[in-house]
């Protein structure tokens, strides 16, 4: 028997994307094949097994399609944090740096109630930026975040050890 696909093995490389010199990974092809994305559905969703979760929180695009799968397994709600500009109701604000200036991302001001349990979920953690910025927006509506989770970890830069000096917990399936 050939050794059973790891998660990992669905994701592919594209080579100077968006720009000359990234290793951009790729999981859209984890995405589109039946088996990768359930095995990635339950992998991330094994830790948490009878854990309180009242909340997932995907951050735009790609944590989008996870979390929306992840909240419907759970049977719980899904709060999209988008970049600026992109939510129709009130919303709060925080920027973050990216390598080359800064960004801003928003989630609706009533997403999230005080004291619900969150679970943030992405695609993918390279420095943290991003999921450092959602962290204080659910913690400015007092949501109570039990885990981070990705698919996957670039750690060479950095991100979970800026999420773990932050209090959280991080997850993920590969590297
Ligand atoms: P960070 O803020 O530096 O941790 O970057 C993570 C964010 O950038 C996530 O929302 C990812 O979707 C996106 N991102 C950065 N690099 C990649 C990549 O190689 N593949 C897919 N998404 C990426």
């Amino acid at each position: 028997m050939p050794p059973s696909r790891q998660v990992k093995d669905y994701i592919r490389t594209i080579v100077d994307f968006p720009h000359e010199g990234i290793f951009f990974r790729d999981v859209t092809t984890l995405f589109s094949d039946p088996r990768g994305f359930r095995m990635a559905i339950d992998q991330m969703l094994h830790p948490y097994a009878g854990e309180r979760i009242d909340k997932v929180v995907g951050l735009e695009a790609r944590g989008f399609i996870l979390g929306g799968a992840i909240a419907h397994q759970l049977s719980v709600g899904f709060v999209p944090i988008r970049k600026k500009g992109k939510l129709p109701g009130p919303t709060i604000s925080q920027d973050y740096k990216l390598e080359y200036g800064e960004a801003v991302v928003e989630i609706h001001d009533d997403a999230i109630r005080p004291g619900e349990k969150v679970l943030i979920v992405d695609d993918l953690l390279a420095t943290g930026g991003t999921c450092a910025a959602a962290i204080k927006l659910i913690e400015r509506l007092k949501g109570d975040i039990v885990s981070c989770a990705f698919v996957v970890d670039l750690p060479d830069l950095g991100g979970r050890k800026v999420l773990e000096a932050m209090g959280m917990d991080v997850h993920t399936l590969c590297t």
